[in-house]
């Protein structure tokens, strides 16, 4: 599979049994529904968001973006209670895409805040911000 962003190739990565995709140019990471959450729940994130945040910062600015898998437009995302933090989901499989130093960004800024239970409510918020759009689609 070929980064949405950059084109370039992505490295499926495996943690505990989650595979997701990483790609090689602008470590930006594909997950399929709710991979997120299982990774932020069950892994070290800094394993599996090696890539640069400066250059995640930078590639966050791209926002028109074609899904990988379906190759419709995906659509712009916020994280409810941290809106500086976009991404970009899918609304035909529900994939999405996060830049690089994002999934970081998400588990740091929680365990900092709130301990583990917070981590794994932000989580899921991510979980609602699809079914929510799902439904505006319907
Ligand atoms: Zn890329
Ligand atoms: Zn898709």
């Amino acid at each position: 599979m070929n980064c949405p962003k950059c084109s370039e190739l992505m490295d499926a990565v495996t943690e505990n049994g989650i595979t997701v995709d990483r790609c090689r140019g602008c470590g930006g990471i594909w997950f399929d529904l709710f991979e997120a959450e299982d990774i932020i729940e069950t892994v070290d994130v800094s394993t599996v968001d090696t890539g640069s945040k400066a250059k995640g910062i930078i590639m966050d600015h791209i926002r028109d973006i074609k899904c990988p898998k379906c190759n419709i437009a995906m659509q712009t995302a916020s994280d409810r209670e941290d809106p500086t933090l976009k991404f970009e989901v899918c609304t035909g499989c529900h994939g999405y895409f996060l830049d690089a130093g994002e999934l970081k960004d998400m588990s740091n800024v929680t365990a900092v805040e709130s301990g583990l239970e917070t981590l794994i409510h932000k989580a899921k918020m991510f979980g609602e911000a699809f079914k929510s759009m799902h439904y505006k689609q319907d």
